[in-house]
């Protein structure tokens, strides 16, 4: 069976160990490949190799780290069908949503084309007499990135493209799950002329990530994953004195207003709640319809909802692939099963979908469950699965305060045809980021992406301009060149300006 290795100083790397981890076809419900798994002597190898790399890569000129990323850009636009066959084989997801998350991620890479542009510090002239004071950043050094199941090429590539154009070296350790699509952009950096140990993976699960986060020589810690793990990470890569953004899981709410095109909001809570088997950290998973806007809505969701074809990714006719394991597909079962007992309606019920041929495939059929209310499982939990719910509630002050009354804030959106509603909520929720009509509104690489309250542990959002931020430190210069002959105007006191 194919050993997926790690990626160090510029090639394949066993390492010491000889911990291995089954990558499976979620289609099939079988394992097609195997995984290293990382014990710390091999990140810190790594590490190493990052380190070295940076003595020269950090000090290389701004421009030729921006040429390498045009030409990354580059392979990844024509390697975009071998990616997207790679994601969609270990991940489960169909192909066209796949070739979705490589278009995205490119978009940070072409952002990162920009560094030159992004990079440029400030300058005041004549602060005091004969004072002048400038600004600029610099990069931190090795940092690392440990990223989720649901996006294998989109998440990491919002972070390793701005950290390497910023001049850092990196180190990533992409999930377990689906650890392909990181090897094979490791390819394409060769080809892009990176220089060797600038970007390195090492894959692995918690040895691997608790060996980065306690690494002296890792300065930044970015982490895209569940809440429980992104507050851990959070946690002890602060305490070792890191600089860390980590995000976390996510309820996103849809609240529809009887105002609002019903149709229209119907075909796209659909491909918002079941897109990629609603594994995404975007996905809508909770549907807030407002007053009569309910009976409506759920028969037109219900209506499409049955439309959906369910099989295999790499299947042309699917709109939907499996859930990425066995676990995940008894964990969304068991959450279908609990709402049904705590008394919410099933109007689709996913549960007994069996595809033909793919018998043991981890499949779970779009759910649709109405009359839930906040207290049940299938409401508090985050089910990461093709679940969506149906909250009903009287207006949208209502509305607005069930969204803020949850831990999380990701996304949210709301679908109406008024500009009152649409600003009175885009200021008062508590959630990063907002659509309008719009129910996946991930921001553009130009823009930062992140959430609230319990979807983000960090002080900055990640890609866009805080991801500059986030991969540089400051220095501000003041600096004076007197004439010999002047008098040196030394004060003893704390001096001010002349
Ligand atoms: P996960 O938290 O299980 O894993 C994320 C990473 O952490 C992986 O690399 C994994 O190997 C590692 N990890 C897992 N358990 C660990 C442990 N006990 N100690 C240390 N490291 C550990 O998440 P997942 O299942 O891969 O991805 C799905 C989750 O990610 C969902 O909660 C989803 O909402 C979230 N997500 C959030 C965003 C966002 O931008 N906020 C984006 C994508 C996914």
């Amino acid at each position: 069976m194919r050993l997926i290795e790690h990626w160090i100083g510029g090639a394949h790397v066993s390492g010491s160990g000889d911990r291995v981890g089954d990558v499976y076809d979620p289609a099939l419900g079988a394992p097609q490949a195997q995984v290293r798994l990382a014990n710390s002597a091999d990140v810190d190898v790594a590490v190493g190799a990052a380190r070295a790399a940076f003595a020269t890569w950090g000090n290389s000129s701004v421009t030729s780290r921006a040429r390498v990323m045009f030409r990354f850009r580059e392979l990844i636009e024509r390697y975009e069908d071998d990616l997207a066959t790679v994601i969609s084989a270990e991940h489960g997801k169909t192909l066209d949503d796949a070739r979705g998350e490589v278009v995205r991620g490119r978009e940070v890479v072409e952002f990162a084309c920009g560094i030159p542009q992004l990079s440029k510090g400030e300058f005041s002239d004549q602060v005091s007499t004969g004072v002048d004071s400038h600004s600029f950043r610099q990069p931190l050094g090795v940092v690392a990135g440990i990223t989720p199941f649901n996006f294998p090429i989109m998440v990491p590539l919002w972070m390793h493209p701005i950290a390497i154009a910023c001049g850092n070296t990196f180190v990533l350790k992409p999930s377990e799950r689906d650890p392909g699509a990181s090897d094979l952009v490791a390819q394409l950096y060769a080809e892009a002329k990176l220089p060797d140990g600038v970007y390195n993976v090492v894959n692995g699960d918690k040895q691997a990530v608790d060996a980065i986060l306690d690494s002296p020589d890792i300065a930044a810690v970015s982490f895209v994953g569940s809440t429980p793990i992104a507050r851990y990470v959070h946690r002890r890569a602060t305490e070792a004195g890191k600089r860390v953004q980590a995000l976390g899981g996510a309820k996103n709410h849809a609240v529809v207003m009887p105002d609002a095109d019903l149709d229209f909001a119907a075909d796209h809570l659909v491909a918002a709640g079941y897109g990629s088997a609603g594994q995404r950290c975007m996905a809508i998973s909770a549907v807030v319809a407002v007053g009569a806007a309910a009976d409506l809505l759920v028969e037109k969701v219900r209506q499409r909802t049955l439309t959906l074809q369910v099989g295999p990714g790499s299947d042309q006719a699917s709109d939907m692939g499996p859930v990425v394991t066995a676990a995940a597909r008894d964990r969304v079962l068991d959450y279908i099963s609990q709402g049904e007992k705590d008394g919410a309606v099933l109007v689709v019920d996913g549960r007994e979908l069996v595809v033909d041929g793919h018998e043991e495939g981890f499949f779970v059929g779009p759910t649709l469950i109405d009359h839930v209310a906040t207290d049940m499982s299938v409401y508090t939990d985050e089910i990461f699965g093709p679940v969506l719910s149906v909250l009903r509630v009287d207006s949208l002050d209502a509305a607005i305060d069930l969204v803020n009354a949850n831990p999380y804030g990701n996304g949210t959106a709301v679908f109406t045809s008024s500009g009152e509603v649409a600003r009175t909520f885009q200021r008062r929720v508590s959630v990063g980021m907002i659509g309008i009509n719009v129910p996946i509104p991930v921001p553009m690489a130009f823009f930062s992406f992140g959430g609230w309250k319990d979807s983000i542990f960090a002080d900055h959002h990640i890609h866009g301009p805080e991801g500059v931020r986030f991969y540089t430190q400051a220095k501000v210069v003041t600096s004076r060149w007197p004439h010999i002959s002047e008098e040196s105007l030394a004060q003893i006191n704390f001096p001010t300006a002349r």
